[in-house]
């Protein structure tokens, strides 16, 4: 099953996408992480990167790209995969197509998780990460057994930096603006199923498990 993950921020992408991998045995990509983890450590990536993050822009597409295609490439890829928060341009998808030929791996489908603002909002504001697994909490919807703590490894949890009220407002308008219109793109090919970003970590992947049987995906 190869799949990508759309949708706004705050819509679920990050936790459904570890549920289904758990669950498929598929390989999760999120571009947010890995930009994350170069920002940690201080690659020259990550220096570049930052400074968009920081401001809720996009890392543009040439700085992304290398980074996708090194890991699309990658042996683990083979067994079926999910990407969670690329592509987020029009820019990035052909990118994708090109690079997804190449490797003679084709997309089977792209979920876009259709999602109230209010929810996005709540969501955000709530949302805390592990350090060490980048493990997706939320202090109302999903809280850890011990509070500022990891249930997976222990880590210590935080809120991302982007995830402050300003941040999220521009990180909404920059997804209306660039990211929204890969809706149309994904249903022009055929490859676009709706799903409901609003239900909880649960009801949605119930709701997918029922469109990949019909599908004929799993
Ligand atoms: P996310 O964890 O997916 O919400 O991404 C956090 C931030 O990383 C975004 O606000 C962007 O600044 C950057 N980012 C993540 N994925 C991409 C991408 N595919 N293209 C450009 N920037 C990205």
């Amino acid at each position: 099953m190869r799949l990508v993950l759309l949708g706004p921020p705050g819509a679920g992408k990050g936790t459904q996408a570890a549920v289904l991998c758990e669950n498929y045995k598929l390989a999760h990509m999120s571009t947010g992480d890995l930009l994350r983890e170069a920002v940690k450590k201080n690659t020259k990536l990550g220096i570049k990167a930052k400074t968009y993050m920081d401001k809720g822009d996009l890392v543009p597409d040439e700085v992304v790209a290398g980074m996708i295609t090194e890991k699309l490439q990658q042996k683990n890829m083979t067994k079926g995969f999910i990407l969670d928060g690329f592509p987020r341009t029009k820019g990035q998808a052909e990118i994708l197509d090109t690079a997804l030929d190449s490797l003679s791996l084709p997309l089977d489908m792209v979920v876009y998780f259709e999602t109230k603002e209010q929810t996005i909002l709540k969501r955000l504001t709530g949302r805390r990460i592990c350090r060490k697994c980048s493990r997706i909490f939320h202090t109302i919807n999903i809280p850890s057994k011990q509070e500022g703590i990891c249930d997976s490894c222990g880590g210590e949890l935080y809120q991302r930096d982007d995830d402050k009220e300003h941040t999220i407002k521009k990180r909404i308008e920059v997804y209306n603006n660039q990211t929204k219109e890969l809706i149309e793109y994904y249903q022009e090919k055929g490859l676009l199923e709706k799903a409901s970003g609003d239900l909880d970590v649960k009801e949605l992947f119930a709701v997918l498990k029922d469109t990949f049987k019909k599908s004929g995906l799993a």
